[in-house]
């Protein structure tokens, strides 16, 4: 069973799930301990870093088709907000959690500041299963959502996103019913919305692509058909990043959804498997040598990219892990014992706040064009995202050389550095 947060510990949101794993949370307290050495971190900053500013929990009715009024149970926790207006995805989700979205937003925050971005972190969520909701419920439980909400969020306060289960047509709910509450527009109060009303062009892509500038930077001078990869999870950001990485010439060598993978020593062909899941096809009918999700993990590659679930490489399969380096496309795939076997193990590790941090560089783009109502061309967006993202890369590295410190312990100083700078700049600290 996991211990119920308690708000008078400021280590509360460290946890231990239910196979006695420590939880991303406690990833972070683990990494905030390495950064405290370094960074000679006082009871006040840490007191600031492992605290959430402010934590919304609330409880609404939505009208059902069958004429029955549901609670709805949400949150939203905008964690750290001294470099500016908090930014975070809504995920919905039956099992979501204030302990699940507090970790999350702190990840955010890091990734926020990491990147240069001028946002504080935030995450929300709502204890629903879409997948049982009509759109109609579905619509509602979003509106009532912002009716909650809408006096803590804002172009100026805290933007949210889509993240796991929501999509544009939901960002476009809330800013609706948030523009009908305040009485103007305000396409800014949301980002990963369609392109027709304030989307950013390469929004869609963007995950995958900062990925992809990573990578494409980090092989340049090496055979891309000798590099094998492989890459767990075929949605958004693992589809993309196989596509990206294929036609740059990497030898991609397993992809796999959730009903299973597939393997080929010699090289899968990346756009003929596109083709099969635009079908609503599952893996498994694929014709082809198949492995399973865990084995995938294990395979001797110079690149596993993780694209799926949070959580799974764990102290359980972390020791049979032979990648050379791994890129956290996912959001938190390694338990914080895997972490250490895996550093142990001499395996580099490109840590989610930065593998992954595209999706948030494009958003705050959107924001942007939103707030200059400008629009740019999608050229000129993923040069802006190349930039940012080879920035970021470039500083932790540097950090990783300068203290010899792994890649995840790099990119959380770089970050903490810097909220810690603002909460001085601010005068709380
Ligand atoms: P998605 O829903 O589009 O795709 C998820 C993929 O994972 C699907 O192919 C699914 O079949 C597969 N999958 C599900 N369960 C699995 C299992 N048990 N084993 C193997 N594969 C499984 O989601 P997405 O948007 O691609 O997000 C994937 C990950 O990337 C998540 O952890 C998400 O938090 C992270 N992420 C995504 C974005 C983004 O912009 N899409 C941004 C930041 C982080």
């Amino acid at each position: 069973m996991k211990k119920k947060i308690n708000l008078n510990n400021t280590n509360s949101i460290i946890k231990e799930d239910k196979a006695g794993e420590l939880t991303i949370c406690e990833n972070c307290e683990i990494q905030l301990s390495k950064v405290q050495e370094l960074e000679n971190l006082s009871s006040r900053d840490l007191f600031i870093l492992k605290t959430p500013r402010r934590i919304l929990n609330v409880n609404y009715p939505v009208k059902m088709d069958n004429g029955k009024v549901q609670i709805i149970n949400a949150f939203r926790i905008q964690y750290n907000d001294s470099l500016g207006p908090t930014k975070g995805g809504i995920r919905f989700h039956p099992d979501v959690n204030q302990e699940e979205v507090a970790e999350l937003a702190f990840l955010m925050s890091l990734k926020t500041s990491l990147t240069g971005l001028p946002y504080g972190g935030a995450k929300g969520g709502i204890r629903i299963n879409p997948k049982k909701l009509s759109l109609s419920e579905l619509e509602e439980v979003s509106r009532g959502y912002v009716k909650e909400m809408f006096r803590f969020i804002g172009p100026q306060k805290d933007i949210p996103a889509p993240d796991v289960n929501t999509n544009p047509q939901v960002m476009i709910w809330m800013m609706d019913e948030y523009e009908r509450i305040i009485g103007e527009k305000a396409p800014g109060a949301f980002t990963g919305k369609p392109v027709l009303l304030g989307g950013s062009l390469g929004r869609n892509e963007s995950t995958a692509r900062g990925l992809f500038y990573i990578l494409e930077e980090k092989f340049k001078d090496q055979n891309k058909k000798n590099l094998k990869i492989a890459v767990q999870g075929f949605g958004n950001a693992g589809s993309k990043i196989a596509k990206f990485l294929f036609d740059l010439g990497f030898n991609i060598v397993a992809v796999s959804d959730s009903s299973s993978g597939i393997y080929n020593e010699d090289g899968l062909k990346i756009d003929e498997l596109i083709k099969f899941k635009k079908k609503n096809a599952k893996f498994i009918d694929y014709v082809g040598k198949k492995i399973s999700n865990e084995d995938i993990l294990k395979l001797d590659v110079d690149l596993l990219i993780p694209a799926a679930l949070g959580g799974v490489i764990t102290k359980k399969n972390a020791t049979k892990i032979k990648a050379k380096t791994i890129a956290e496309l996912a959001n938190a795939p390694l338990s914080p014992e895997a972490d250490s076997i895996l550093n142990k193990k001499g395996i580099e590790i490109i840590p989610d706040i930065l593998a992954n941090s595209g999706g948030v560089i494009v958003s705050y783009f959107e924001w942007v064009q939103n707030t200059q109502g400008y629009y740019w061309s999608e050229d000129e967006v993923n040069q802006k995202l190349k930039s940012k993202i080879l920035n970021a890369y470039n500083a932790v590295l540097m950090q990783s050389k300068k203290y010899n410190l792994n890649l995840r312990t790099s990119s959380y100083s770089i970050a903490i550095e810097r909220i810690l700078e603002a909460e001085k700049m601010r005068g709380s600290i």
